[in-house]
């Protein structure tokens, strides 16, 4: 397809917002160009970058855009389990549910899918540069290009946006986050799931299946796997990992908190495998909203995109898919936006409606998460279990946030929202 009003558009990043935001910009016939700071055969043997769980209605964005080369591939997850042990340590379950998502999800390694996409972002005209890219750099492309979109993720160079204090009400990471991906785990009696434990004062535990890497870059091969993501709370007994040097310490490590919190875990994870020696991540994340513009020295304006601006703690697992609903959001106001001119008061406004409409719901329950859940939180995650409605709608809320607003932070909008569901459930 191609549009009245072609545009140079360069976007500095080539992982899940960049590169997706850039193909469909050149399916609209748009030029862009994008420099990214690693090759692909970089990427493939490199080390994970994320677990990337994806829901429904952002698959199918990909899905639009033909950007679901991995799609049958992929195991999907169809629902959603929800854990608790009980707090005497008798290895027991203090609440269980699980409930199907209206829509499988998915989790496609971003070392197998950046890689593939680079190449399609090429096979579809547009120009790819591997570059590390700083003020000079960006100075250039601004002169150049009609707008330029700075999407470096969690890139040093991020911070030059300058934190949005109003909009950052956390101020510090949470959890200490660490990454097992690995083979041969256990499949439970019920369909597959994100599955979820919450150990209050301790931390998260979720696992899920995924595809990933089995071979050398240039090889295509992948295979399917599973993704321990573990959230510590800082200094509780899941902050465990500072002295993890190894592969094998970090899988021991990995199969110790199962067996200690979670036993039904490790019962289904104590034969795995780690996947590869790149398998593993640790880290912190301080969730931040960044200003959308930076005013270059020369007063020159670009725009920031996805983690670069926007950058959650995955314990919601909603970075890969706010990313892609920003994409498509400034998709649309660039389509929209026709000759005119990407001002700075475009820009504010596209990630301002953004903000508005979309992120600040999914921002503000992924934040109450990493705070110690309020009783009527308990009582709505018991209730799930007695109340098979409540259980679908708080599963299906991973798909779309902005419900949860409706039930989430009030008790007495929480305890409507279940006995709604218990009524309709009688009726
Ligand atoms: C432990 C962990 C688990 C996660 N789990 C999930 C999950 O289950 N579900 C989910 O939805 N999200 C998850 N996320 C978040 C998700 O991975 C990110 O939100 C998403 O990848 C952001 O996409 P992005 O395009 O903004 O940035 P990225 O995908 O990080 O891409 C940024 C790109 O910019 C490049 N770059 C950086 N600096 C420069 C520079 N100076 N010059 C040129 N290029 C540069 C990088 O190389 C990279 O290619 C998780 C994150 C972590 C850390």
């Amino acid at each position: 397809m191609t549009t009245q009003s072609p545009r140079k558009i360069a976007i500095v990043g080539a992982g899940q917002a960049g590169l997706l935001l850039g193909v469909a910009l050149l399916d609209q016939g748009h030029q862009v160009t994008m420099l990214t700071n690693r090759t692909a055969e970089e990427v493939w043997g490199g080390k994970v970058l994320s677990s990337q769980f994806m829901f429904d209605p952002k698959l199918q964005i990909e899905r639009d855009w033909k950007m679901n080369q991995w799609e049958a591939a992929c195991p999907k997850t169809e629902g959603i389990s929800f854990t608790v042990p009980n707090p005497d340590g008798s290895g027991t379950k203090a609440i269980h549910w699980h409930a199907k998502l209206h829509a499988y999800g998915q989790s496609l390694d971003q070392r197998v899918k950046m890689p593939g996409w680079m190449d399609e972002f090429v096979r579809r005209g547009g120009k790819l540069s591997i570059v590390n890219v700083g003020i000079p750099e960006l100075e250039e492309l601004s002169a150049a290009y009609d707008l330029v979109l700075l999407a470096g993720g969690k890139g040093e160079i991020v911070n030059l946006f300058g934190r949005n204090e109003e909009r950052s009400p956390v101020k510090q990471p949470m959890r200490q986050l660490a990454l097992t991906y690995v083979t041969g785990m256990k499949r439970h009696d019920y369909m597959e799931c994100v599955n979820f434990n919450l150990i209050p004062g301790v931390g998260e535990y979720f696992v899920f299946p995924a595809l990933t890497t089995a071979g050398p870059y240039g090889s295509g091969k992948t295979q399917a796997c599973d993704i321990m993501v573990f959230e510590g709370v800082p200094g509780g007994p899941m902050d465990c990992w500072a002295d993890v040097k190894t592969p094998e310490q970090h899988m021991a490590v990995s199969l110790d908190i199962l067996k200690k919190f979670l036993p039904w875990e490790y019962e289904r994870a104590k034969d795995c495998k780690m996947t590869d020696d790149n398998g593993t991540l640790i880290g912190r994340i301080a969730p931040t909203v960044r200003n959308a513009v930076l005013t270059l020295p020369s007063g020159r304006k670009i725009m920031g995109l996805g983690d670069a601006i926007l950058v959650n703690d995955p314990i919601t697992g909603q970075g890969s898919n706010n990313a892609t609903a920003s994409a498509k959001h400034y998709f649309d106001s660039i389509t929209a936006r026709g000759a005119a001119a990407f001002d700075e008061a475009w820009m504010n406004k596209t990630f301002d409606d953004l903000y508005n409409n979309y992120a600040a719901k999914v921002i503000a329950w992924t934040n109450s998460l990493l705070f110690p859940p309020p009783e009527h939180i308990i009582n709505l995650l018991g209730a799930c279990q007695a109340v098979p409605a409540m259980a679908s709608r708080v599963a299906n809320g991973f798909n779309d946030p902005r419900d949860y607003a409706e039930f989430w932070f009030d008790p007495a909008a929480c305890e409507k929202a279940i006995n709604e569901a218990a009524m309709k459930a009688a009726a």
